[in-house]
């Protein structure tokens, strides 16, 4: 069935692959061949990915460190009608990655802002975890600084629901021990290498999990869920 045209001045957030190059959506890959041009995290990254599918497009960078001047760029493609995918490294443009600012700028401009739903590593760790699915509370990655961390993890004692986490394979021996002090008797998960080749949930209690890497080098990446008890 054919399907109806772009919608000319608007920005759409497309969601890339977060490690299975499967998973990307057909509506994904028309409007990444459709639009007129695509503002990337990281420009080489994104390039592999139309190659992948034999896409040729314009291809912009936009990412933390210049997301403010590109928005200006972006809005004044949006200004001429033209349509504008917006995509991250992996997964979802704007969760822990580059979008909200310039999804804000276009929503005050007056355009159009659609979402071309896809992988998200938050997502795709929570039914899989076994801990409760109702509610839960996304508080990305945790400040670098010790204190900022300890700060950010008693604000969440009141918040109810399972907790969900980024963490680089750098700091997660540091989360670990963190919630082991903060919530020794909670139930952990950490979702690691989704939908990767060596993709794993391990399991248990903070001190359990704290155990299991002081025999081995974290390596990859995670997503931390923690359910309270
Ligand atoms: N916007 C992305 C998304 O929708 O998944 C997240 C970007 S954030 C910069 C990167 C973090 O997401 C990683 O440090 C890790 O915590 C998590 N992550 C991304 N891909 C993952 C994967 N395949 N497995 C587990 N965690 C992942």
């Amino acid at each position: 069935m054919p399907q109806a045209p772009l919608q000319p001045g608007t920005l759409y957030l497309v969601a890339t692959p977060i490690g299975n190059l499967e998973d990307i959506t057909l509506r994904a890959l028309r409007t990444l061949r459709e639009c007129n041009i695509i503002a990337a995290e990281d420009t080489r990254r994104t390039n592999q990915l139309l190659k992948a599918h034999d896409i040729s497009q314009k291809v912009v960078s936009c990412h933390k460190f210049n997301e403010a001047k590109r928005s200006q760029v972006i809005l004044d493609c949006l200004e001429n009608d033209q349509t504008v995918a917006l995509v991250s490294d992996a997964g979802t443009p704007g969760i822990s990655d580059p979008g909200e600012r310039i999804v804000r700028a276009a929503i005050k401009a007056g355009h159009r802002v659609e979402s071309v739903p896809g992988p998200c590593s938050l997502i795709a760790a929570i039914p899989a975890s076994g801990l409760p699915t109702e509610e839960f509370h996304f508080a990305g990655f945790l400040p670098h600084k010790s204190g900022g961390r300890k700060k950010k993890l008693n604000s969440l004692n009141q918040t109810s629901g399972t907790l969900c986490f980024y963490e680089s394979p750098y700091r997660i021996t540091k989360l670990l021990s963190e919630l082991q002090t903060q919530w020794p008797e909670s139930e952990v998960v950490l979702a690691r290498e989704l939908t990767k080749k060596f993709e794993e949930f391990l399991r248990g209690s903070p001190a359990q999990l704290v155990e299991y890497y002081a025999k081995r080098k974290p390596k990859g990446e995670f997503v931390v869920l923690v359910h309270r008890t």
